[in-house]
């Protein structure tokens, strides 16, 4: 990402997860991510990382989730805890279909609504089963799942779920579960990033220009199907 902002001259990269997950004491040219912020030095480029602030904020990761899928935002999954007054923010968001539709076809709409990657969408759920309250959260999730049922969601849509917490969520009966690529679930939020620093920026009488990067940065490069099956 870096390499294409330095060809594109930009001056800024916004991104959404931090280079540095954790303190460092220096940034040697000598490790990949220290090379990295030499590079941008170098180059004349900064970098802006909103991460968590991003997910909390109104308009934030979720909204923009939402909105791929075709969905509007009825209120945060989990409220914000900063007593701000505004009771949009706040992690995940509850959305309403406006007609029910059956779980495999809601499946259809994130297919079509998400930027593919290698490796695809998970289910969890009777594929008739009927959609009509639908819990998002862009990233991790699976500290939601008491929040998603709390909310009534007939499917939570998130990322990384593993198969302790996914499997004890669904023997509590609900919601059911469709689990994306973490990538695919935040990259929404970029175009809405772009637009919001556009028009706030318009609205102060900075004209910027932006690029949405689409390169893909999960992990996972192949998905192969297993063969063998346990019962004939
Ligand atoms: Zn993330």
């Amino acid at each position: 990402m870096a390499a294409e902002a330095i060809e594109r001259g930009a001056g800024l990269i916004v991104t959404h997860h931090p280079l540095f997950l954790r303190g460092v004491h220096g940034v040697a040219a000598t490790t990949p991510k220290g090379s990295l912020v030499h590079r941008l030095l170098i180059n004349g480029v900064a970098l802006h990382v909103a991460h968590t602030n991003a997910d909390v904020a109104w308009p934030g990761v979720s909204d923009e989730l939402a909105a791929a899928l075709g969905l509007e935002p009825l209120a945060p999954l989990v409220p914000a805890a900063s007593a701000d007054g505004d009771s949009r923010r706040g992690l995940g968001r509850i959305c309403a279909l406006a007609e029910p539709e059956p779980l495999a076809r809601f499946v259809d709409r994130v297919r079509t609504g998400l930027p593919a990657t290698a490796a695809g969408i998970r289910m969890a759920g009777q594929a008739d089963r009927p959609i009509r309250r639908v819990a998002v959260s862009g990233g991790a999730g699976d500290g939601y799942f008491d929040a998603a049922r709390a909310a009534g969601a007939d499917v939570y849509v998130t990322a990384d779920l593993r198969h302790h917490p996914a499997s004890e969520s669904l023997e509590l009966g609900s919601p059911a579960l469709v689990d994306v690529a973490h990538w695919a679930s935040e990259w929404p939020w970029l175009a809405g990033a772009a637009r919001l620093l556009e028009t706030r920026l318009a609205a102060r009488g900075t004209t910027v220009k932006t690029h949405i990067s689409t390169i893909v940065t999960d992990p996972w490069t192949a998905h192969v199907p297993p063969e063998k099956r346990i019962r004939p």
